[in-house]
């Protein structure tokens, strides 16, 4: 059986296609449609969702949550509570995937091998890869990583085929990212025509804003800085959501918060939080304006925004997409839901064997979100961010650009691969560094061909070659940041099969 996931930062959800053919959500152990991505450890036993996420308030130290925003980030290790052990993003997120998979299974009385996972489009290489790393620690084959608005676009599509010639605005506000594409749909082809988003913008940072207000208001009634009471800090933050949430329904909510034998009760109106939110929200307007400029259109071209993910639910986003662009958001997709639909659609597209599988011959095209290229001299001598291949071009894509040698005789190129959008290189990331050896006697001024690719899951791949003596240099093996060789991801499979998941 092929299902699609929705790896979240707050909450996490599976679907697979029925014998219907049609996308449907896979409920979990506990019956409920998504699970919380938060893990509970009891000794050697992981507890993943609702669970976990009501144990986080009172048992900080045995639960560990919003690892999706450290994806990628190698020096980010947590210890596993209850075992004397530390463990990175990916472990952690494999654990969360193993619990998701187990569920599927049980539901489907059927072995789960192949999956299609979504990311956030605006991940870059090395959290792309974590996330793979995270599915194949765990036995899975990632048949497809793919973009979640483009999988919101194609769960859309699936559900009514006749839909033909619209540019669709995909605002996906999630727990701890945000996303913007923009997609156009016709006949059976779903093309994105540019995509952007914020890797650490979301509900999440809503909380924050809340949760700073409260501190502050508690702090100038008694002195007391909450940061210091990390059993009243969880709480706060439990409530900050849940003040949030009611929010989105409700004028006004009451937090209660309380320190050191002193409480107090919070009022936070409506109008309130939109104000201390309107910084962030302002931050996805920008973000939105950018992209639809990249696609070359204006609003008027635009015949409907989607929005996917929970923080989509704040009234102001709605308000705010509706003042901005002219146009009312549509609510006819689950927020919480279409993601993991369109991954499923996407993971029956990829499988022959299944009766039930999607045969409308759909079309997805996707661009890469993040410019690559390397780091160069410019003619003053300085390093400079040279782009080879420029974000929003259509997946898999290739582009080359030709550098020269700097030194008579030159016999080693030292090559830094970027991603990013800035000429200078303190504003773009490094993601492999790859020492090339060059044949001797190269003459000064000697072009060196640099080929950048992205496959179809967004994975980077780089090949040089030496123009002068028309000889391959090599493909690169690019040593990104995040990878893990095949021998410690033998081991921490291991160590994660000692981990009973429930
Ligand atoms: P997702 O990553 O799409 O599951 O989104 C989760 C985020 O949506 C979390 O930050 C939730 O607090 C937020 N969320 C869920 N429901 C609501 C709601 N009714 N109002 C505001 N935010 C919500």
């Amino acid at each position: 059986m092929k299902i699609g996931i929705d790896l979240g930062t707050t909450n996490s959800a599976v679907a697979f296609i029925n014998e219907h053919g049609a996308a449907e959500i896979l409920t979990n152990g506990e019956g409920e449609r998504t699970t919380p991505s938060v893990i509970l450890m009891e000794g050697n036993k992981a507890i993943v969702g609702e669970v976990a996420k009501e144990a986080s308030i009172t048992q900080v130290d045995d639960t560990i949550q919003f690892v999706k925003r450290q994806m990628g980030n190698p020096s980010f290790k947590i210890p596993l509570p209850g075992l004397n052990k530390m463990i990175n993003a990916v472990e952690a997120s494999a654990i969360i995937l193993k619990k998701l998979v187990q569920d599927a299974e049980q539901e489907l009385s059927e072995k789960v091998t192949d999956v299609v996972v979504t990311v956030p489009a605006y991940f870059d290489d090395a959290k792309r890869n974590a996330t793979i790393e995270a599915a194949e620690m765990i036995g899975l084959n990632v048949l497809k990583i793919i973009n979640e608005p483009t999988s919101a676009a194609l769960a859309y599509y699936h559900l009514d085929k006749e839909k033909t010639n619209q540019n669709i605005a995909i605002y996906d506000l999630g727990g701890g990212t945000f996303d913007i594409s923009i997609v156009n749909i016709n006949n059976n082809e779903i093309k994105v025509l540019s995509t952007d988003g914020d890797s650490n913008l979301g509900g999440f940072d809503f909380d924050n804003v809340i949760i700073d207000y409260v501190i502050n208001e508690f702090e100038d009634e008694t002195d007391i800085d909450l940061y210091d009471d990390d059993d009243a800090m969880q709480e706060l933050r439990e409530n900050a959501e849940k003040c949030k949430k009611s929010l989105s329904r409700r004028a006004k909510y009451i937090v209660p918060v309380s320190s050191s034998g002193h409480s107090m009760k919070v009022e936070i109106t409506k109008e309130l939080f939109n104000e201390l939110i309107n910084n962030l929200v302002d931050r996805t307007k920008i973000v939105m304006e950018d992209t639809l400029s990249e696609a070359g259109l204006t609003w008027n071209n635009v015949d409907k925004v989607l929005l996917v993910g929970g923080s989509t639910r704040v009234p102001l986003i709605s308000e705010m997409i509706e003042s901005f662009t002219g146009i009312s958001p549509s609510k006819e997709l689950n927020p919480d839901e279409v993601v993991a639909l369109g991954a499923a659609v996407q993971a029956s597209l990829m499988d022959d064997n299944n009766p039930n599988a999607t045969k409308a011959n759909i079309v997805v095209k996707d661009v890469n979100s993040h410019s690559l290229g390397t780091i160069s001299l410019n003619d003053a001598g300085d390093d400079e961010n040279s782009i080879i291949l420029h974000r929003n071009t259509e997946i898999p894509c290739s582009s080359s650009r030709e550098f020269y040698t700097v030194h008579e005789n030159q016999q080693k190129l030292s090559l830094d691969i970027t991603e990013g959008e800035d000429t200078d290189p303190e504003y773009v990331n490094i993601i492999g560094t790859s020492n090339l050896e060059l044949p001797p006697g190269l003459p000064i001024g000697s072009p060196i061909k640099i080929t950048i690719s992205y496959d179809k899951n967004g994975i980077v791949n780089v090949v040089a070659k030496d123009v002068t003596n028309n000889v391959d240099l090599g493909e690169m093996v690019i040593e990104r940041k995040s990878n893990i060789t095949q021998i410690e991801m033998e081991e921490k499979r291991e160590a994660l099969l000692s981990i009973e998941v429930e």
